[in-house]
């Protein structure tokens, strides 16, 4: 059985339990290093990044979460979690995990207050799909290597690189949302399958 970690040092990670939960899927609330093992992927929850990096450098987790990323465990990002995951960090400058080849800019779509649900363009699957977006992130660059499987207003809020996904906006929020089909999907990948689509340093 597919079972998914969580990292739960803070932030909306019961929603993502709660959703993946609704589609069958086991999980596991990730807090330290050895519960890293034994997974067939892992979910980078929305919340605040800063607080997550300093929990992640407190429980001695931020090596050992970028070496399983790096070598192909499937991930999942969302807002805080796609903070997380990006190479450069922006608004205020911030430390990352260093994986995902692109430069976020914090809070970027604005405060709480211009926080909402707004049309998403791209192959999704569905009709009319909407992301919900709370203090987002803006994409504002991507490397070579990064595919753009949706966008709002001509902006990339969803991405893959190999086997690393990264959403702006919060999916385990929306009920049954195409970003969690195209996770479980990349889960169901034979493992060699997987490491052709590794996640790639350009
Ligand atoms: N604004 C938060 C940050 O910069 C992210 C918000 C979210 O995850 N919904 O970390």
């Amino acid at each position: 059985m597919t079972r998914v970690g969580v990292l739960a040092l803070q932030g909306d990670f019961l929603a993502h339990q709660a959703a993946l939960g609704e589609l069958g899927v086991s999980t596991a609330r990730v807090r330290k290093v050895t519960e890293l093992d034994h997974l067939d992927g892992i979910v980078l929850p929305g919340g605040e990044s800063s607080v997550m990096l300093r929990l992640l450098r407190f429980a001695q987790m931020h090596e050992a979460l970028h070496d399983v990323i790096a070598g192909g465990l499937p991930v999942l990002g969302t807002c805080a979690g796609l903070i997380l995951l990006a190479k450069q960090v922006e608004n205020p400058q911030q430390d990352s995990l260093d994986l995902l080849d692109a430069t976020v800019s914090r809070n970027a779509y604005g405060p709480q207050y211009h926080s909402g649900v707004f049309p998403l363009e791209g192959h999704l699957g569905m009709p009319d799909c909407t992301g919900i977006f709370i203090r987002a992130p803006r994409i504002t660059h991507i490397g070579a290597g990064v595919e753009v499987l949706a966008s709002r207003d001509g902006d990339p809020v969803f991405v893959r690189q190999g086997t690393i996904l990264a959403a702006a906006f919060h999916p385990e929020l929306d009920g049954h949302h195409p970003v969690l089909d195209i996770f479980l999907h990349a889960l169901e990948q034979p493992r060699e399958a997987r490491n052709g689509l590794q996640a790639t340093h350009p």
